[in-house]
C-alpha cells in the first residue's frame, strides 16, 4: 500500500485545509464540532446551515455523487481527504445523514422521481435529514423493530415509536424502517420508507442528555400518512435497503482527524505548562502518554485509508470487517485520548468551558460527556466485534450455531 499523495491529492488537500481554516474563524466561540453542539442551540445549527451552503457553492458537499445530481463523482479516496480535513477542522455543514447515508442509497435504489425530489436539495444544503430507525426494544437488534406501516391504497399508515433520532427537531425530512408485514419476524416483513417530517401525525419530544444537550428525541407516530411512492426498493424488503446504507461511509476517518486535532491541541498546550519550572511536555510520563496517543491515532488513520483503499478496489467482502474495525478502534482511540487527557489535565481539563478555570476552551469536558456515545452510535464495539468475527474469522453468527446439533449425513 502507497501511502503517499499524489500532487493532485496533495494540492487538493490543501485547498481544503485553507477554506476550513478561514471558515472555522465564524465559528461559535469553544466550537468543538461535536452532533450535540450542532443540533442543540439556535446558533450551532445556524452555523451547520451557513457551512453546509457554503460548501455546496464550493461543489463539495456531494463531491461523490454524479454530476446531475449535485455532486462531481469524485473517487472515494478524494473523499476521505475532504473528510479527514473536515474532521481535523472541526467542521460542521455535512448532514451526516443526508450526505452520508440516504443520498448514497437514493443512488443505488432510488427511482428518477426520487432522486430528482431529494439529491439536488441535499448536494445545496438545503435539505436536512434524520435516521429513524431505534426503538425502544430494538437497537442492536434492528430487526426487532415492531413501529407498523399498515398499508391501505396507496398510503401507508405508520404507529409506533422511534428513539435516539438524532436531530429529528431540526430534519426535513426522515428515512425509516417500519414493520409492513406484521405476521413475519426479523429482517423479513420490513419496508423502508422516506418521510416529510411534517406530516400530519408525528409528535417530536426532546430527550436531554446528561449534558442537557437536545440532540436525541423520541419520535412517534399516530394514523401517518405516507404516500407508498416514498417508498425505497420493494415492500418487505426493506432490509436489502438498510443494510446498504449500513455500508456507507464507514471509514471513520472524520473521528480520527478529530482525535488528532485534539492531540495536536493538548500538546501545544502542554508545552505553556510548566511543572517544577520545566514544561509538562517533557515530563515523562506525560510524554509517554502524549507518544501513545499518537502511535494509536496514526494506526487508526492508516486503518481508515485502507477501509477507502479497499472499497476502491470494489472488495466488498474484505471491507465490511475492515470498517467495522476502524470503526470500533477509531471510537475507541478517541475514548482513551480524551480519559489520558483528563488524566493529565486534572481539573482544570474537567471544567466547562464557561468557567473562567476553564482549560482549552473546556473541550475536554465537552468530549467527556459525549464520547460514549460516539462509541454506541452506528453500531456498538461489541456489534462491530461481533461481525468482524463473522465475516473476517469465519466464527459462529450467534450461540444458536454454536450449540447447533450436527446435521445428520
Ligand atoms: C450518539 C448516538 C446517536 C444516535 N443516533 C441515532 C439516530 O439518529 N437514529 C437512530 O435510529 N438511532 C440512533 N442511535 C441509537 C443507536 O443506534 C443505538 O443506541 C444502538 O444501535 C444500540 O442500541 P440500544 O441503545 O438499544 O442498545 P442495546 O442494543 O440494548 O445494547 C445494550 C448493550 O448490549 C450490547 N449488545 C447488544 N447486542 C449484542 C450482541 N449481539 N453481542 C454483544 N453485545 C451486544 C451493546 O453493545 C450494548 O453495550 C444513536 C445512539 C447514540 C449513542
Amino acid at each position: 500500500m502507497d501511502f503517499a499523495l499524489t500532487p493532485e491529492q496533495r494540492e487538493m488537500k490543501q485547498a481544503f485545509d485553507a477554506f476550513f481554516e478561514q471558515e472555522m474563524k465564524d465559528a461559535p466561540k469553544g466550537w468543538t464540532g461535536t452532533l450535540e453542539e450542532v443540533y442543540s442551540s439556535e446558533e450551532g445549527w445556524a452555523f451547520h446551515r451557513h457551512m453546509a451552503k457554503k460548501l455546496a457553492q464550493k461543489g463539495w458537499l456531494a463531491r461523490a455523487w454524479p454530476k446531475e445530481y449535485g455532486g462531481e463523482s469524485a473517487p472515494i479516496l478524494e473523499q476521505l481527504l475532504f473528510s479527514e480535513s473536515a474532521g481535523y477542522h472541526l467542521a460542521p455543514g455535512i448532514d451526516i445523514f443526508g450526505i452520508g447515508m440516504i443520498g448514497p442509497t437514493l443512488l443505488v435504489y432510488g427511482n428518477e422521481d426520487q432522486k430528482r425530489e431529494h439529491l439536488s436539495p441535499i448536494a445545496r444544503g438545503e435539505q436536512m435529514w434524520c435516521q429513524l430507525w431505534s426503538e425502544p426494544n430494538a437497537g442492536s437488534d434492528l430487526a426487532a423493530l415492531k413501529t407498523t406501516a399498515r398499508r391501505d391504497g396507496n398510503v401507508y399508515i405508520l404507529n409506533g415509536q422511534k428513539i435516539w433520532t438524532s436531530g429529528a427537531h431540526r430534519a426535513d425530512w426522515g428515512f425509516g424502517v417500519f414493520r409492513t408485514d406484521p405476521t413475519q419476524k426479523g429482517s423479513k416483513g420490513i419496508s423502508f420508507l422516506l418521510l416529510d417530517m411534517k406530516t400530519p401525525g408525528i409528535t417530536v419530544n426532546p430527550l436531554l442528555g446528561m449534558n442537557r444537550a437536545h440532540l436525541f428525541n423520541e419520535v412517534f407516530f399516530d394514523d401517518v400518512r405516507v404516500p407508498v411512492e416514498n417508498r425505497l426498493g420493494e415492500e418487505n424488503q426493506g432490509w436489502t435497503v438498510t443494510r446498504t446504507v449500513m455500508n456507507f461511509e464507514r471509514s471513520n476517518i472524520g473521528g480520527i482527524a478529530t482525535a488528532k486535532r485534539i492531540l495536536d491541541e493538548l500538546v501545544a498546550f502542554l508545552k505553556t505548562c510548566k511543572r517544577n519550572s520545566r514544561p509538562l511536555t517533557e515530563d515523562p510520563i506525560v510524554k509517554d502518554e502524549l507518544a501513545k496517543m499518537a502511535v494509536e491515532i496514526e494506526v487508526g488513520r492508516a486503518l481508515s485509508y485502507k477501509v477507502a483503499w479497499i472499497q476502491e478496489k470494489g472488495d466488498i467482502f474484505q471491507a465490511v470487517p475492515l470498517a467495522s474495525a476502524a470503526k470500533a478502534f477509531g471510537t475507541e482511540t478517541m475514548q482513551r485520548v480524551i480519559y489520558r487527557a483528563l488524566e493529565i489535565l486534572g481539573q482544570a481539563g474537567v471544567t466547562k468551558k464557561e468557567s473562567s478555570l476553564s482549560v482549552m476552551l473546556g473541550r475536554f469536558e465537552t468530549f467527556f460527556q459525549v464520547i460514549l456515545g460516539m462509541n454506541i452510535a452506528g453500531g456498538s464495539s461489541e456489534v462491530q466485534r461481533n461481525l468482524i468475527a463473522w465475516t473476517a474469522l469465519g466464527l459462529p453468527r450467534s450461540w444458536d450455531e454454536v450449540f447447533k446439533k450436527p446435521t445428520k449425513s
